[in-house]
């Protein structure tokens, strides 16, 4: 169970985006918001040009994305906000087509880069905090890019699985977060119908990202697998 490893100690969730942790983790948070000291929430690549269908102004699509975590969030319990404000993998130039890689061996050279300044930012966060990581499930090239970060951190770590992407189970994006999770110990949290349905409902809080063919996908992974974490 997870709660003898976050008893009283004090969490940082890397999101990589807005609704990462929302879609990942929703109906688990208040369970592990129950048993914990304090809970920070750090939205990565929090500068955001991407609205379903449609690329808005750069400010504009920030700021709703912002406004949904908000809302979508405080609705969970007392999580502490914060917002790294790197660039997600759009406004830095990259093609819809090439969101999603096959693993660290296809980022560029800039991604490196950027690997190193979010290492750097990541290493200022306390050591006594547990960090809870993306695994890489989806293959998109910014949770590819968190996860490599997060890597050299001292901290105790906790990887999640990316939700809707982990419900696919055909599909080579896959291969680096079952990959990257191979080696780890394997926490699972099985899940009750009212998780399920809270999950549902705060994922649908982010009305610019949450699509209705997720809803499915997503009640069904929990139902079999539970919540998977790995440490
Ligand atoms: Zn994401």
């Amino acid at each position: 169970m997870i709660k003898k490893y976050i008893n009283n100690r004090k969490l940082t969730f890397l999101s990589p985006h807005y609704d990462d942790i929302a879609f990942s983790l929703a109906g688990l948070m208040p369970l592990i918001l129950e048993n914990v000291d304090t809970c920070e929430l750090i939205n990565v690549f929090s500068n955001s040009n991407f609205i379903y269908e449609r690329v808005s102004h750069i400010k504009l699509s920030t700021h709703l994305r912002k406004n949904e975590d908000e809302i979508a969030m405080s609705s969970l319990g007392p999580i502490d906000l914060k917002y790294a404000g790197f660039d997600e993998a759009l406004v830095r130039n990259n093609k819809r087509s090439s969101l999603f890689i096959q693993g660290p061996k296809h980022l560029k050279k800039t991604d490196l880069l950027l690997i190193s300044d979010l290492t750097n930012f990541l290493l200022k966060v306390p050591e006594d905090r547990i960090m809870f990581i993306p695994a890489g499930f989806g293959g998109h090239t910014d949770h590819i890019i968190l996860h490599e970060a997060a890597k050299p951190l001292p901290h105790c770590k906790i990887y999640y699985s990316d939700l809707p992407y982990a419900t696919d189970d055909i599909l080579y994006i896959n291969q680096y977060g079952i990959r990257s999770t191979q080696t780890k110990k394997k926490i699972s949290v099985r899940v009750t119908s009212t998780m399920i349905s809270l999950h549902l409902q705060v994922c649908k809080m982010y009305k610019t990202q949450f699509r209705e063919m997720f809803a499915d996908p997503i009640s069904k992974f929990l139902k079999i697998n539970g919540y998977q974490l790995w440490m």
